[in-house]
């Protein structure tokens, strides 16, 4: 008999530990107000603290809504009353103060809907979908920068890639605010970086008012994006999240669905937070 060769024992394949990942809203979040990025995403208790939103859920109701609009094709394939009865179907109702709040905004939906099935098969002869609700993901080094696109259409003409971004509360946009937007800057980067022979710019588009407004990045610019972004995602990874204390902040923290769990912190440390929040205590 010969004789049997040993067996060399399978080593266990040691997968390198997964970066973090950094999306617009969770720089925001930390440019914003640290104490708020540790409760949301160190410690994550949000899910204890988040109210429904009229805002919020009319959003995600047009959002889906319009991904489905043009994943099924667009214009050319679904019609007007089509795009309205779809609506229906995805309507969430969390949120709204009463039913007849729930009902404005439902008729305003339909509004919204018809005045973008018409912009939306005057452009179809210049564009076409590139791609529709994707995650785009760039390695940092230490992190990844990701962002969530709503669409991206491509320019027959050129070729060049246009970011489309929905805000579903806004009557207007200007070129500015695109320029000045964190999240565009950011979608323009991954989509650059992910289509580096492609011209790329970013729009808003106004859904209440009907309008958009575009802004692009030079190579430059988006450089200098680059390293800032580098900056603030390594200064997330240094903070040392355990010693960071909630600060009043009078234009965010009115509004912030955690201010119960930080005016107990203030409460416990005798401090005068609301004339520091500039609010009456009536
Ligand atoms: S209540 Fe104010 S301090 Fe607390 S997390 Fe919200 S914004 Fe930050």
């Amino acid at each position: 008999m010969p004789a049997s060769t040993p067996r060399v024992p399978k080593l266990p394949v040691v997968k390198p530990p997964r970066k973090p990942e950094f999306s617009p809203t969770r720089i925001r979040i930390f440019l914003t107000c640290p104490m708020m990025y540790r409760l949301e995403y160190v410690e994550k208790v949000g899910r204890f603290y988040h109210r429904a939103r009229a805002g919020f859920t009319f959003g995600s109701t047009l959002h889906q809504t319009l991904q489905t609009f043009h994943e099924d094709g667009g214009s050319a394939a679904v019609s007007a009353p089509e795009l309205i009865a779809k609506m229906e179907t995805v309507w969430q109702s969390q949120g709204y103060e009463s039913v007849e709040h729930e009902a404005a905004h439902k008729i305003e939906a339909v509004r919204i809907l018809e005045t973008y099935h018409a912009a939306s098969e005057a452009r179809a002869e210049m564009t076409k979908p590139f791609l529709i609700e994707k995650m785009l993901k760039w390695d940092m080094g230490l992190f990844v920068l990701t962002g969530r696109i709503d669409r991206i259409d491509e320019h027959l003409g050129d070729g060049a890639l246009e970011i489309v971004d929905y805000k579903s509360g806004r009557q207007g946009v200007s070129e500015e605010d695109v320029k000045g937007a964190l999240a565009m800057s950011v979608y323009q980067l991954l989509t650059k970086r992910n289509n580096p022979d492609r011209q790329v710019y970013a729009t808003i588009h106004a859904l209440r008012g009907g309008v958009t407004a575009s802004a692009s990045y030079s190579e430059s610019e988006m450089a200098t994006l680059e390293d800032e972004l580098r900056g603030i995602g390594t200064l997330i990874l240094e903070t040392d999240f355990e010693a960071i204390q909630p600060v009043p902040l009078p234009k965010e923290c009115p509004d912030c669905d955690f201010l119960p769990l930080c005016t107990r912190a203030w409460k416990r440390e005798g401090r005068d937070y609301l004339s520091e929040l500039m609010l009456t205590s009536d």
